[in-house]
């Protein structure tokens, strides 16, 4: 295939796909548009397949610039509107009823009176406390509107190329060149690499040999919580992903990815690591909450390889389990004793993830990082936030690691890099860590493209 107006797409998660139907919408021809993704139509990695990492998760729409990555930085003023813009292309793929409902939901959980009473708390304890609209769409219906992007990019003919694995893209006839583990290559005369954060050990890869320059962002490596879910319904009722941030001794650590009535789950990386995350099924409620718990780290000089810190915190957690998750409780955790099947026997909780092993989380994290998640928790477990956390009632899961660590030094406002016509969006590009700015991002440069190709 030819560079000849051709829209070349690295990734089909939320990135990807909203660039795709972005420049459609915009008037780019469905038909130049090739969208290559390594995983299959339904993915069992969680991380990977049409849709991304997005398509199995529960879907938790945060309406904010300042929550889910830095892409205000790069676009100013054009974020709230971008905002808006992702919010339509969620919930105009869902049916009339299940829209007006969570159109509903806006401003539910951003409520004034909950988060200065919630905030008063925070700063009894040391903490602040980042209010935030969301939508909570569940898993049931983020599917939904995954298979809905599929028959629309399906039935205007863009070119979905499942099991198709990238392995290398440079400049190559008269744009860009992408080579495919399977031997096949295309040109194109854009390219959007989106390949997430499973894609990032590629990238990096990839942003070494074009010789763009790059920089190191931080690493976040942490612990992923479950506790009974009455303890966390003074936050969640009101907030459902209460985002709260410390800095013990002098550095940051934050809850993130709240799952109300949720369940722990594994996500798989092609290098064989798994990793925990969290899910809520609204369906099927648990009577548990999970949430990871994380400290960011950030390195420089001398050190130039940060995401091999977090991968080998993986690894060593991966080793001590088997290759499984570990699970401990908090009192063998605060005791620095490993935990065994008779502890979480005695807990008054069971795990929500069945495969998770017994074991010592502290001897796969730095002694560091231990003592900042320690002293958060009991942060956390402060009048008028999550009383009673650090008790019997509250289990620990490792490794929770997030990997996006390098990425371009140089992107314009269109997300384009040094490099013309080379655009990157996503979390795999370091710019975003959440839907809703992976899928502005992807708009951004949709939009660029449509523009470019029409000029
Ligand atoms: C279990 C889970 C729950 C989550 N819950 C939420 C939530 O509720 N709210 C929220 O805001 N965020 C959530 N997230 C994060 C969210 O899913 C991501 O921020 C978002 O999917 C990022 O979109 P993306 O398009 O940048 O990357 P991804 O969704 O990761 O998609 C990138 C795609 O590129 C493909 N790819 C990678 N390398 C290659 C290659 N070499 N060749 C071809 N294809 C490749 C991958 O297979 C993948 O499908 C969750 C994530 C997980 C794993």
């Amino acid at each position: 295939m030819s560079a000849d107006g051709q829209f070349v797409i690295i990734g089909s998660g939320p990135a990807g796909i909203a660039a795709a139907i972005t420049a459609i919408g915009d008037g780019f021809p469905a038909e130049r548009i090739t969208i290559l993704e390594k995983g299959g139509r339904h993915d069992e990695s969680r991380v990977s397949g049409f849709g991304g990492a997005g398509a199995n998760s529960d879907g938790k729409l945060v309406l904010e610039s300042e929550i889910g990555g830095e892409l205000e930085t790069y676009v100013g003023g054009e974020m709230p509107g971008l905002i808006e813009d992702v919010l339509g292309l969620y919930l105009d793929f869902l049916e009339q009823p299940a829209r007006e409902r969570y159109e509903g939901m806006r401003g539910r959980f951003r409520d004034e009176r909950a988060g200065a009473r919630i905030q008063r708390a925070c700063i009894r304890a040391g903490l602040a406390y980042i209010p935030g609209d969301i939508i909570p769409l569940g898993t049931a219906s983020c599917r939904r509107v995954v298979d809905g992007w599929f028959e629309f990019l399906r039935d205007r003919g863009v070119r979905v190329l499942l099991e198709t694995r990238v392995s290398h893209f440079g400049a190559g006839g008269d744009g860009w060149r992408v080579t495919c583990e399977d031997g096949g290559a295309l040109e194109a005369r854009w390219l959007l690499a989106a390949p997430g954060r499973s894609g990032h050990q590629f990238l990096v890869q990839n942003l070494d040999e074009i010789g763009l320059d790059t920089v190191h962002g931080p690493i976040d490596i942490g612990v992923r919580v479950e506790t009974d879910a009455d303890l966390t319904r003074p936050l969640t009722d009101v907030t459902w992903e209460f985002k709260l941030r410390g800095m013990i001794e002098g550095e940051p650590v934050r809850t993130f990815c709240v799952c109300p009535e949720g369940s722990v789950l594994v996500e798989r990386y092609d290098t064989d690591l798994l990793a925990v995350n969290g899910q809520t099924l609204p369906e099927r409620e648990t009577g548990r909450t999970n949430f990871a718990v994380l400290h960011t780290i950030n390195l420089d000089e001398p050190c130039d390889r940060p995401n091999e810190l977090a991968q080998l915190y993986i690894r060593t957690a991966n080793i001590l389990g088997a290759r499984n998750p570990i699970v401990q409780t908090w009192p063998r955790f605060e005791a620095r004793r490993r935990s065994r099947w008779s502890d979480i026997e005695k807990c008054f909780i069971r795990p929500t993830l069945d495969r998770a092993l017994p074991g010592d989380i502290r001897l796969a994290l730095n002694a560091k990082s231990c003592r900042v998640l320690e002293a958060f928790m009991r942060a956390l477990d402060s009048d008028g936030l999550l009383e009673g956390l650090c008790s019997n009632r509250t289990l620990l899961y490792a490794p929770e690691a997030k990997l996006y660590t390098i990425r371009p030094a140089h992107l314009t406002e269109h997300l384009e890099s040094e490099r013309e016509n080379l655009f990157f969006a996503g979390d795999g590009s370091g710019v975003t860590r959440g839907l809703v700015q992976a899928s502005a991002s992807g708009i951004v440069v949709g939009r660029e493209v449509a523009r470019r190709a029409a000029s």
